[in-house]
């Protein structure tokens, strides 16, 4: 790999990780509120294992072939996974994976819960909402969260830890602020109805973290701005 892809990737963190700061100061919140997750699915395994040694320890797949293939030649790595996961996936996938940010239906849960008793461990998830209300995007209606709490109840093993968001595609960072907005009262809602703390939230990608920073994220996953060009 070129001394180039790392110098492109190492100046690209430092101007992403400034903006995520800027952003964390424009909201008065601490600059280490936000954890930055690159989702290095659109580069292959030599480009991802340039990201643990430029400061990159968690990094996200978004199917679970390539996860399993980048967990194997990426060591160090502590792995986050976002796409939908098919539920004859769940027995390898399980093992690679530190935080989930996509569980989006309730039967993935209960499977989820019970791969898990099968494995002897348990499972960091966030509920993916479906707040751009796009029929073409996963997650969970809006108004489907409150009746969760019998289901989050039941499966033990799968921490639910915050919800997780994306706002439809526009060019207008600004667009998303509503979304990512309601996002953030909605963890505040849930957080009675299901009586978790839910400490995280997953919202903003390359065109509008720092909108996502800005209303509360605590998480960020971030891919075109980081990995354009790169292969
Ligand atoms: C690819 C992907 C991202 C990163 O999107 P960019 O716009 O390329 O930054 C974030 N979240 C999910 C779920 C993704 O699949």
């Amino acid at each position: 790999m070129s001394e180039s892809a790392r110098d492109t990737l190492n100046h690209r963190l430092s101007n992403v990780r400034e903006r995520i700061a800027a952003a964390c100061a424009r909201a008065g919140r601490p600059a280490d509120a936000v954890r930055l997750v690159p989702v290095s699915k659109t580069v292959g395994p030599e480009t991802t294992a340039l990201l643990p040694a430029l400061g990159c320890a968690e990094l996200a797949e978004n199917r679970p072939q390539a996860l399993w293939a980048k967990a194997a030649a990426v060591p160090g790595v502590s792995w986050h996974f976002v796409g939908h996961l098919q539920r004859n996936k769940i027995d390898r996938t399980l093992p690679l994976v530190s935080l989930l940010h996509s569980l989006d239906n309730t039967r993935l849960l209960e499977a989820l819960d019970a791969e898990c008793a099968k494995q002897g461990r348990t499972l960091d998830a966030l509920i993916e909402v479906n707040i751009s209300r796009e029929s073409a995007k996963g997650g969970f209606a809006p108004d489907e969260l409150p009746a969760l709490a019998e289901t989050i109840g039941r499966c033990p093993r799968v921490r639910v830890l915050g919800l997780m968001g994306m706002a439809a595609y526009s060019d207008d960072p600004e667009a998303a602020r509503p979304a990512f907005a309601e996002l953030r009262q909605l963890r505040d809602a849930m957080r009675d109805a299901w009586g978790l703390p839910l400490p995280e939230l997953s919202m903003g990608m390359s065109g509008d973290f720092e909108v996502g920073v800005e209303e509360g994220a605590t998480l960020v996953r971030v891919g075109t701005t980081l990995f354009e060009g790169l292969a």
